[in-house]
């Protein structure tokens, strides 16, 4: 009788199709049960160094927990926000694209095709390192988010898809992809006084040709000065550039500014001093054209 002393303590229960191949060419009971877990363990990540050993085992067969049960690795996706994003390759490219989840009323894609969990292919690693079901749930759009039809999942954290292509990769590689995704990303809610000061803002900026906004918190910049800009092109229809210096926001319409030179010399000469500078930002008064977000706090 050989029951499973040889059988690692990291294998789970779950595996019983492989249970006679991990047992291997020798049936070692009296050795076997005497051995602790931990050096199973041991013995298991050394086997891993082997080539041989390297062909029946699975990379993620040993735990980095020593002595738990293996963790199967689901699909190799990106999360982003609310949206799983799927990395993969097409066939013949060499780019890593990405495909979304397949609309509820389409039919979707399998991260993998089945022919990879072919009893044929046991010797792969597939089916010890990644999670059988979740890498055939059909449930991805069968186009890439630029519009390539994609082949497969690209290996991720479960070590490669088989033993012919060792090649994985963690994001996307694809310009056209990554674009789209970084739309994806949500943009911070604008705080409620954002148009108010997006309005002072351009008020001064129409009055004195600059302004400047001190105190803007750094999700809200951005959207700030869009928003300046977008005033000032719309009310005067004159450009405006914006510079930041950690929370304050600088703006200049240097065609308004012209109109004013000279009332504004000196107060923006101090200002773009102390900008570039690095100075103390202190002001020693308020002029109009400077604000601050935490006035207007409205909230
Ligand atoms: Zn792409």
């Amino acid at each position: 009788m050989c029951a499973e002393p040889e059988r690692p303590a990291t294998i789970s229960q779950n595996d019983k199709h492989d249970a006679q191949d991990q047992n291997g060419s020798g049936c070692d009971g009296k050795r076997g049960a005497r051995r602790d877990a931990g050096k199973l363990h041991e013995e298991r990540v050394s086997d891993l160094h082997g080539e041989e050993a390297a062909a029946r085992t699975p990379r993620v067969a040993v735990s980095h927990s020593g002595g738990m049960n293996q963790l199967r690795h689901g699909v190799n996706a990106l999360q982003v926000g609310e949206v799983e994003l799927l990395l993969t390759v097409t066939s013949g490219g060499t780019a890593v694209h990405l495909a979304h989840v397949a609309n509820p009323e389409d039919a979707g894609r399998a991260a993998v095709h089945e022919y990879y969990f072919d009893a044929n292919r046991r010797s792969a690693p597939l089916e010890l390192s990644y999670d059988r079901a979740a890498l055939l749930a059909a449930r991805w759009a069968p186009m890439t988010l630029c519009g390539r039809e994609w082949a497969v999942m690209i290996a991720g954290e479960g070590g490669p898809l088989s033993e012919l292509n060792d090649e994985v990769a963690f994001a996307p590689t694809c310009g056209r992809c990554l674009s789209i995704m970084d739309k994806l990303f949500p943009a911070p809610a604008p705080d409620q006084r954002l148009p108010l000061i997006a309005k002072l803002g351009a008020d001064s900026i129409l009055e004195h040709g600059h302004a400047e906004v001190r105190d803007v918190p750094g999700d809200q910049q951005q959207t700030l000065r869009t928003a300046v800009r977008t005033l000032v092109r719309q009310r005067a229809g004159e450009n405006c550039r914006s510079y930041v210096q950690e929370s304050v926001i600088f703006f200049v319409s240097e065609a308004i500014y012209a109109e004013h030179a000279e009332d504004n010399m000196r107060a923006a000469a101090e200002a773009i001093d102390r900008a570039l500078t690095g100075g103390d930002l202190t002001p020693v008064h308020e002029p109009a054209w400077r604000l601050s977000w935490d006035t207007w706090n409205i909230s």
